[in-house]
């Protein structure tokens, strides 16, 4: 059994039934059938369901946020706009895009191929695995189901075993929307059911999680060619230069620091700040960090920690800092943390160096370290210097210098005078690179990634051959001839036509 803990009171909500290690092997059994079924169906009446499932959870949004505050601690405001709204607007999305993304595309044919036709399309995977973390268990875990099962898909979802009561939510919406048996299926448990789940051979693997973890994956998925798409940490810098409109700057940086405890992927972990006003911004900085409240009522901005290890690594990271020359402009000394809370007062630091842990190392907790710079060069330096590249925020008036530091820096997502933005618009693709993660979803991308994609050539079947078929006798040279015009900058099309024929009348 699970035990569904309230981080805020520390009480057990639930006990929910795990699924045991010996049962993955039937759980790919059941969604194979299942799959069937469903792929055969036409892409609009898949969406029909989608539909039915929107409505549903609009209108169950109190029990939705009251669940999810309870199974993570974060606010019920935030629950809503930030786990919940996502599933409902990538469900509107899909309802709008998927049949148009799912359709033939077809290609232009190259003149060495005239008369044939080209197109691409779409078929399904099969059963995908789909293992999700726990700072935002709904949609990390909703949208990718949403978007393989758009694609013909059956998935079979392990959630994170540190919100379970968010996995039986899960499980529940698609029953009640009306889906058909065993083409969702929610297998709750830890670490080792999503190993034996690797390992019983799904179609496709989608993981959201650690990096450490995603490594581990990945290696078992090598071993049978499974293909997978891996979205993992980050370290995301926030760069502020001079011209920058301070007071927004200042407001984005701390709610991209502390929303949802900074346990967020693509959370403020490093704020850079040109030097001539880096004293300004870390005054206006200090004064919101400390007015924030924190609790659990509707009108706090911060909740607990919703997973008690994260807390370790925020106190390790912190101490290293301090112990290394950091000052503590807000939140509490490690050693003043309350031992057994789950709450982290916002944290900021400042006479921080980029090679200490809370500059290179993803923190996921509520701590701002800002450093200052003197360059554009510099900048650009400092953000590109950690092995993570999810996301990145650049501030200036100057919005051509903004685009250009934006596109020096080696990172899946960016965003200009704003913080933690692409991934709330469904329309652009959403994944990290270098170790923030390998592939992506969203846009487009994020239901095609659930297919093969098969590239096909229709050829009206009229003619009795094709030149580049045997026998080859006689067609070396007229062949020269032919593509030294096509491709070369002398055009001699009179000698290209008679090569042409020539071809022609050694391909009969
Ligand atoms: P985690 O890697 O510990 O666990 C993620 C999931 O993997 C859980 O369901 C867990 O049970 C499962 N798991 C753990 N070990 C496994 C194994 N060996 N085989 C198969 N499954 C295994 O991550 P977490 O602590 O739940 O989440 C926090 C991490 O997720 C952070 O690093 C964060 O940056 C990252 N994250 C990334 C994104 C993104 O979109 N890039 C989004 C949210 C979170």
């Amino acid at each position: 059994m699970l035990k569904a803990i309230n981080p805020a009171t520390g009480k057990q909500i639930k006990e929910i039934e795990e699924v045991q290690l010996s049962q993955a092997g039937e759980l790919y059994q059941k969604a194979e059938q299942a799959q069937k079924l469903w792929n055969a169906k036409p892409v609009k009446e898949r969406l029909e369901y989608f539909k039915a499932l929107r409505l549903l959870m609009a209108s169950k949004l109190e029990s939705l946020t009251t669940i999810l505050h309870a199974d993570t601690g974060k606010p019920k405001p935030e629950a809503l706009a930030t786990d919940i709204v996502p599933v409902l607007d990538f469900i509107q999305h899909l309802e709008k895009t998927a049949e148009s993304a799912l359709s033939k595309q077809n290609k232009p044919t190259t003149m060495m191929f005239w008369g044939k036709k080209s197109y691409i399309e779409y078929m399904a995977r099969g059963t995908i695995l789909i293992i999700s973390p726990w700072n935002y268990p709904l949609q990390l875990a909703m949208v990718p189901v949403l978007s393989a099962l758009a694609g013909g898909n059956a998935a079979v979802l392990k959630p994170s075993e540190v919100t379970p009561l968010t996995g039986k939510l899960i499980e529940l919406l698609f029953k009640e929307a009306g889906f058909p048996p065993h083409l969702v299926q929610v297998a709750q448990g830890g670490k080792e059911l999503g190993e034996a789940l690797v390992k019983e051979k799904p179609d496709y693997i989608f993981f959201t999680g650690s990096v450490k973890t995603g490594k581990v994956i990945q290696e078992q998925a090598a071993k049978d060619l499974i293909p997978t798409t891996l979205e993992l940490g980050g370290k995301d810098p926030l760069i502020v230069f001079e011209d920058a409109n301070l007071d927004r700057a200042a407001k984005a940086a701390v709610w991209g620091s502390f929303t949802n405890s900074g346990q967020v992927c693509m959370s403020t972990e490093r704020v850079y700040v040109q030097r001539s006003v880096y004293p300004s911004f870390v005054r206006k900085v200090q004064e919101l960090t400390v007015s924030l409240k924190q609790g659990s009522s509707l009108n706090d901005d911060i909740g607990t920690m919703t997973d008690p290890r994260q807390i370790q690594t925020v106190r390790e990271h912190v101490a290293d800092a301090l112990n290394n020359g950091a000052k503590l402009m807000a939140g509490n000394l490690p050693e003043e943390m309350e031992e057994d809370s789950m709450y982290i007062r916002p944290i900021l630091l400042i006479d921080v160096k980029q090679d200490m842990k809370i500059m290179q190392e993803e923190t996921f907790g509520p701590v701002m370290p800002i450093m200052p710079f003197d360059t554009e060069e510099e900048a650009v330096e400092l953000a590109n210097g950690t092995i993570y590249g999810l996301n990145a925020s650049v501030w200036s008036s100057d919005l051509e210098r903004a685009e250009r530091v934006v596109s020096r820096i080696v990172t899946g997502n960016a965003s200009v005078n704003d913080v933690m933005l692409t991934v709330m618009n469904p329309n652009l693709p959403f994944g990290g690179v270098k170790q923030s993660g390998i592939g992506s979803y969203h846009g487009e991308n994020g239901i095609r990634i659930f297919c093969h994609e098969k590239s096909v050539m229709t050829d009206p079947g009229k003619k009795g051959t094709e030149i580049q078929w045997f026998p080859y006798r006689g067609k070396y040279k007229p062949f020269k001839a032919l593509f030294q015009t096509v491709y070369g900058t002398e055009k001699n099309w009179k000698q290209a036509a008679q090569a042409f024929r020539t071809i022609m009348k050694h391909s009969k």
